[in-house]
């Protein structure tokens, strides 16, 4: 019997009559067991819902764990994308294509940075910030400035390098040991984090809001002590907006509001409208501090990756998206609020924008997959948290029909309070 006559099914990936279940198996045979995957097999997506292989619908409030800010096949995303994949989807990073450069100057011009580099994926971003952080340290202050201080609760990637600054022992805690010379600080606390920086300190790394750890969102205050000891002590303040920027909060950074400046900014997740490109943006004194050769990304930055981004950044200013943001998001935070009023089960909300953690006091996975099962994604971080990060052009309309089912999933799960016994449909 041939290899291929074993599996289960066709491998010419043309079998559009597999069942899921048929597709479930395969997964189950093939893939690496790493992701607590969900019984449902997508099959397209429009907007903010996706479609799965039997034609369910099902409205998305993940958005691809924030990567589809525009949702799913935008009109104007596709027609780039056909555009450029058939003109050019790939180029040696030695060679010029325009898309790079342009989408750089325009980061620029919203982030108020100076130059950018450009990589795959978020993880890959910080590996970068890392690199340009080591040799900054060395050439300002020797081989002995080399620390990184980042902070317990907070998620920078995958890779070693992101890994050993991110501050979740389950993380890393079967593949040590990581990169040395890391000190963690507790967020918001001014004196945690004076602790650990010092002369020997090269960057201070942080998400303003701590979005795998649960969204939590750090204090003004915090950033500002931040930028104080960094100059204080020769060091660079970078910001992971990974998760957070781009218009997630409803302004195009979430570090915008507290107006401390960062010397690099990473970003990611929805640049490249699915692609993989993600982005290390440094300040002027950063531009040459990579020397020739020094780093480098041969997926990085390409024409098809570089065009989207482009394109995302024209619709989110032509089409008034981050406003969009802000209405949607404030909706949101009403419909959080009322059902954290009624169901002891919600420890707290936080958010701004359209990112939101839901803490419970049980674990959110179970209610996630009831939601499944009721046509909405829900996502769970932390064990405990429902997280939202839908696309970005989620209407208030979809708010609501997000938050009804998800009431109406707590109320079959917990005990609504007698005082707030109207259903919330109801409420005027
Ligand atoms: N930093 C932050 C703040 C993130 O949210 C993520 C992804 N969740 C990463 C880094 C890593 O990005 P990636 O998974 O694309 O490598």
């Amino acid at each position: 019997m041939s290899l291929f006559g074993t599996r289960r099914s066709d491998t010419n990936g043309r079998a559009a009559s597999e069942t899921a279940s048929e597709i479930l198996a395969r997964d189950e045979e093939y893939l690496l067991p790493v992701y607590a995957r969900y019984p449902v097999v997508m099959e397209r997506g429009e907007g903010c819902r996706l479609f799965d292989v039997d034609g369910h619908e099902y409205l998305d409030m993940m958005g691809g764990l924030g990567v589809n800010a525009l949702g799913h096949a935008h009109p104007r995303m596709l027609a780039a994308m056909v555009e450029q994949a058939a003109t050019m989807v790939h180029l040696s990073p030695q060679f010029s294509n325009r898309w790079a450069s342009l989408l750089a100057a325009k980061l620029c011009e919203l982030s108020g940075m100076s130059g950018v580099f450009f990589s795959t994926g978020g993880s890959e971003a910080v590996e970068g910030a890392l690199k340009i952080a080591r040799t900054y340290g060395r050439q300002t202050g020797g081989a002995r400035k080399f620390e990184i201080v980042a902070l317990r609760g907070s998620y920078h990637g995958r890779t070693f390098g992101s890994m050993s600054v991110t501050g979740q022992e389950k993380y890393s805690s079967d593949f040590g040991p990581g990169l040395g010379g890391v000190r963690f600080a507790h967020k918001n606390d001014l004196g945690s984090l004076r602790g650990a920086v010092s002369d020997a300190t090269c960057a201070i790394l942080l998400e303003p809001v701590l979005g795998e750890g649960g969204i939590h969102f750090l204090s003004p205050e915090f950033l500002a002590e931040a930028r104080r000891l960094a100059d204080a002590h020769g060091a660079l303040l970078i910001f992971d907006e990974i998760q957070s920027g781009l218009g997630r909060t409803g302004a195009w950074f979430a570090f915008t509001q507290s107006g401390v400046r960062p010397d690099a900014l990473i970003l990611g997740k929805p640049l490249g409208g699915g692609i993989p490109l993600s982005a290390l943006l440094v300040n002027d004194a950063l531009f040459h501090s990579f020397g020739l050769a020094k780093h480098g990304s041969t997926l990085g930055g390409t024409p098809l990756g570089c065009r989207l981004g482009v394109e995302f950044l024209n619709v989110m200013q032509e089409e008034n998206i981050l406003q969009q943001v802000r209405r949607s998001g404030a909706r949101l935070q009403e419909r959080l609020e009322r059902l954290a009023a009624q169901f002891d089960e919600v420890i707290e909300i936080r958010g701004e924008g359209l990112m939101w953690g839901v803490e419970l006091s049980v674990p959110a996975r179970p209610i996630a997959e009831e939601g499944l099962r009721r046509g909405v994604m829900f996502n769970v971080v932390q064990g405990n948290v429902l997280r939202f990060l839908p696309p970005l052009i989620l209407t208030e309309a979809q708010v609501d029909a997000a938050i009804d089912v998800l009431d109406a999933v707590f109320a079959q799960s917990f005990v609504r309070r007698a005082i707030h016994a109207t259903p919330v449909a109801n409420v005027a």
